[in-house]
């Protein structure tokens, strides 16, 4: 089994549904007591949102290109970056390892391909939702079409992520504002909603809502278990 590089912190509450979510796929894969062998740099995630407010993308491509050299140097055979919007600076990390890195957007662009679902919705922080580092590659490399909330909305969906998400704090009148979101989406014609934050799953999950949805915390370490336990299906 190959060992799993995660670079987490961003935050940890995110980090905690990868360390599970990872640790039971395995254990549904290959079975008995075994568990992910996992590298985890968890960073301080104060630092990184600071950098990400003031533009300071540099920066923050290398404080996290630093740890994953040393998710590398502890034996990871190939690296998860544990955020959506921190594949922002992902062709830094890149460059600066030689294991493989998993892209999120690439995990999750698979699942639509398989389906035969060609407009989907996201939601992330505005980061994610705005700039191109993400829609671009999931326009471009596998033909998606990305609708995005308007301006009110947005803002209102990356405040939740920042100023309760990534706190912990799970609130019942931000899942409401979510779910309403979501439905606009569909009524737009998203065919799904891309989760695009690895916190959202801690607030809205299927079970709330027809419209398919798609939680890339999920998608991303179901694609890390199938990469790492490849060799050992049972
Ligand atoms: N975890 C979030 C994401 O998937 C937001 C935190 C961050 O800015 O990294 O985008």
């Amino acid at each position: 089994m190959k060992t799993i590089g995660l670079l987490g912190g961003m935050s940890w509450e995110s980090t905690v549904s990868y360390y599970r979510a990872i640790n039971e796929g395995v254990r549904h894969t290959v079975g008995g007591l075994h568990s992910a062998k996992i590298a985890l740099y968890s960073v301080d995630f104060e630092s990184i949102e600071q950098l990400q407010r003031t533009g300071d993308w540099q920066g923050a491509a290398e404080i996290l290109s630093r740890a994953a050299r040393g998710i590398q140097a502890a034996g990871a055979d190939f690296l998860l970056i544990c955020t959506n919007t921190m594949h922002k600076v992902a062709p830094e990390i890149e460059a600066a390892i030689q294991i493989p890195l998993l892209h999120i957007a690439d995990a999750t662009a698979e699942v639509f391909v398989n389906e035969g679902i060609r407009t989907v919705g996201l939601l992330g922080t505005a980061f994610t939702m705005e700039q191109d580092f993400y829609k671009g590659r999931l326009a471009d490399n596998y033909g998606l079409q990305v609708l995005v909330p308007d301006d009110r909305d947005r803002e209102i969906v990356h405040t939740v992520i920042y100023q309760e998400l990534c706190l912990g704090n799970i609130n019942a009148g931000s899942k409401a504002e979510y779910l309403r979101i979501i439905d606009t989406l569909a009524a737009q014609g998203a065919e799904a909603v891309i989760l695009g934050c690895t916190e959202i799953g801690m607030l809205v999950n299927q079970e709330d809502t027809q419209v398919r949805l798609l939680d890339t915390t999920a998608v991303h370490a179901e694609k890390a278990v199938e990469y790492a336990t490849s060799l050992q299906k049972r």
